[in-house]
């Protein structure tokens, strides 16, 4: 079989110029990296302000398996397959983050026929994005401490200090560290940490800016610490953002890349979905939108966290609203949500998917509530038994779902029309787009809504220390924001045994954390991990290059 990278590198790519000349860009509005690479000017976003925008389509996915379920993989292939039905699509997604890319997951520029490339710069350093949002973090970190340093006058506590250091790598060995130590010269000794660079609110700051100006007031909102006397430290009051800025200030231009057959694809930032809002940049969606006649956009995980927190958050910031939303699921996913252990998933087994397949309901009734039509895409895997993926159909069928095979992951653009053609249908149709919850409601009733509508809880419960949190949250004005629940991708619950739709269950929330400068309240249920470790036999093990510089061994 042919992997991801060799089919990445017999790609015949177009140069990044004649991508853009497509797109209507003008050879000021691009800034190339390199021949295959370039980022679009904010002259772009000028000149095409009073362009009316193209359909909004989101990609989200039932819960995943360790694996993923293809949402990159099917963005792609549709935006592809949109070309193919004479449709001019850009697809907008975020950029890879190298944790994942050494760890466990690999690359995130799809997969099989469905890839952007060039891959292994994407998956890489790709134009600097990460190491840019990197260096803002460590910026502020470093004007913390050297402010203590230099007399400490806003008299920050040491023991309440919010923000950490953060690194775009997976290193458990990071997660808790002492700072400072060797004596007087090197500051005072205290307790820190890393976040890998995904995690930090820098990074959903950067995602969420809608241009310069706005991601420097939300740089300079950052909560950084208390004082001794318990007021809030802002990154302004450490006059940290504008230097943070500064080292931004390319980044925050959307990158323009392309797919195997030549369709745009806008690459840019990459929040977590679980304590941040995870999906790429509202930059990058807005000038898609402008350029094409369909955006197809992904969110993380799967609906409950991804897509809940694109259209409440996301969607509320911009004012923009999905025209379709395309629902991925997989045999194998289904299978395993059924009980199957993710080892056993490819072999046949009907009886867990008629067990694991509730799990497909709940999503199809999660993004319903939104009133926005949905498409179920079902992505074919090579041994996917045919009577189980005919059932999958039978039962979106019966729920009055629209769906499609996709098979876009082995044929490209041409395995995807089915899913296009529906998708172009549902954007037709009525749209009855509307919040889950109001922006103004108290911070219990988002999350209780979001609990019982999304989840399926049947009670929120909270600990001390998150009762303490909300009240603080509230004093600083957070009431008014929206809520973004960090909880595991496995289950529709807190638990992530708890698989299938569960019922009755109870949703623990153990902290909360304002993003202040994001805009968003993080409402901890379980414990989230904000620097992942590396497996047993990392990818990284297997990634090499060879003496003329070609990359090898990258999924
Ligand atoms: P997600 O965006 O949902 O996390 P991806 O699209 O990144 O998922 O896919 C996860 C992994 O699964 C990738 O390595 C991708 O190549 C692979 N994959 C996706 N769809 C298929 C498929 N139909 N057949 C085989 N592998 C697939
Ligand atoms: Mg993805």
């Amino acid at each position: 079989m042919v992997t991801d990278i060799e089919i990445a590198q017999q790609a015949k790519l177009q140069p990044i110029t004649a991508v853009a000349s497509k797109l209507g860009i003008r050879e000021e509005e691009l800034e190339p990296y390199g021949r295959y690479k370039a980022k679009l000017d904010q002259s772009l976003f000028d000149r095409l302000q009073d362009r009316p925008n193209g359909k909004l389509v989101l990609v989200t996915a039932i819960n995943p398996t360790p694996a993923g379920e293809g949402k990159t993989t099917t963005s792609i292939g549709l935006g592809e397959a949109m070309g193919r039905i004479g449709k001019k699509a850009v697809i907008a997604l975020r950029e890879p983050s190298l944790g994942p890319v050494f760890g466990i997951k690999g690359g995130a520029a799809g997969g099989g026929y469905a890839q952007v490339v060039p891959m292994e710069d994407i998956n890489l350093h790709f134009t600097g994005d990460m190491h840019a949002i990197t260096a803002a973090n460590n910026l502020l970190c470093a004007m913390l401490d050297n402010h203590i340093h230099q007399g400490n006058a806003l008299h920050i506590d040491t023991r309440r200090i919010l923000i950490t250091r953060c690194m775009d790598m997976n290193d458990r060995a990071l997660r808790s560290v002492v700072v400072g130590l060797g004596g007087k010269p090197n500051g005072f000794v205290r307790e820190d940490g890393f976040c890998i660079t995904v995690a930090s609110e820098v990074m959903a700051i950067f995602c969420l800016a809608s241009d310069m100006h706005d991601l420097k007031e939300r740089l300079g909102r950052i909560l950084v610490a208390y004082s001794v006397e318990g007021k809030p430290i802002y990154a302004s009051d450490l006059h940290a953002q504008g230097a943070m800025a500064a080292l931004l200030k390319d980044a925050i231009n959307p990158n323009l890349v392309q797919t195997l057959e030549n369709t745009p694809a806008i690459m840019h930032g990459g929040p977590f979905a679980n304590i941040a809002h995870g999906c790429n940049s509202v930059r990058a969606t807005q000038i898609a939108l402008k350029l094409g006649d369909y955006c197809i956009t992904e969110a993380g995980f799967g609906s409950d966290l991804g897509a809940e927190k694109f259209l409440d958050i996301k969607c509320r910031l911009t004012g923009l609203h999905p025209s379709a939303i395309v629902l991925v699921a997989t045999d194998r996913a289904l299978k395993y949500n059924g009980g199957v252990s993710k080892t056993d998933t490819a072999a046949p087994n009907m009886e867990a998917l008629k067990k694991g397949i509730v799990n497909l309901g709940a999503h199809i009734d999660n993004m319903n509530q939104y009133g926005v039509p949905v498409v179920v895409a079902i992505n074919r895997f090579n041994n996917d038994p045919e009577e189980e993926l005919q059932y999958i159909g039978k039962y979106c069928h019966e729920r009055g779902a629209d769906f499609a095979l996709s098979e876009v992951f082995a044929k490209g653009g041409e395995g995807g029309i089915a899913v296009a053609e529906k998708v172009v249908k549902a954007c037709e149709q009525p749209n009855h787009f509307h919040f889950l919850y109001e922006g103004d409601s108290p911070l219990e009733d988002k999350i209780s809504r979001i609990a019982s509508e999304i989840y399926g809880a049947k009670d929120v419960v909270y600990t001390k220390k998150a009762k303490k949190a909300l009240k603080e949250i509230k004093t600083l004005g957070g009431d008014k924001l929206p809520v973004c629940i960090a909880k595991t991708q496995y289950s529709l619950s807190d638990d992530p045994s708890l698989l299938g739709r569960p019922h009755d269950f109870t949703l623990h929330i153990r902290d909360l954390k304002l993003s202040n400068g994001a805009g968003f309240v993080v409402a901890y249920a379980g414990n989230i991990m904000v620097m992942p470790g590396l497996p047993k036999s990392p990818a990284a093990e297997r990634i090499d290059v060879t003496d003329d510089g070609r990359i090898i061994g990258l999924f």
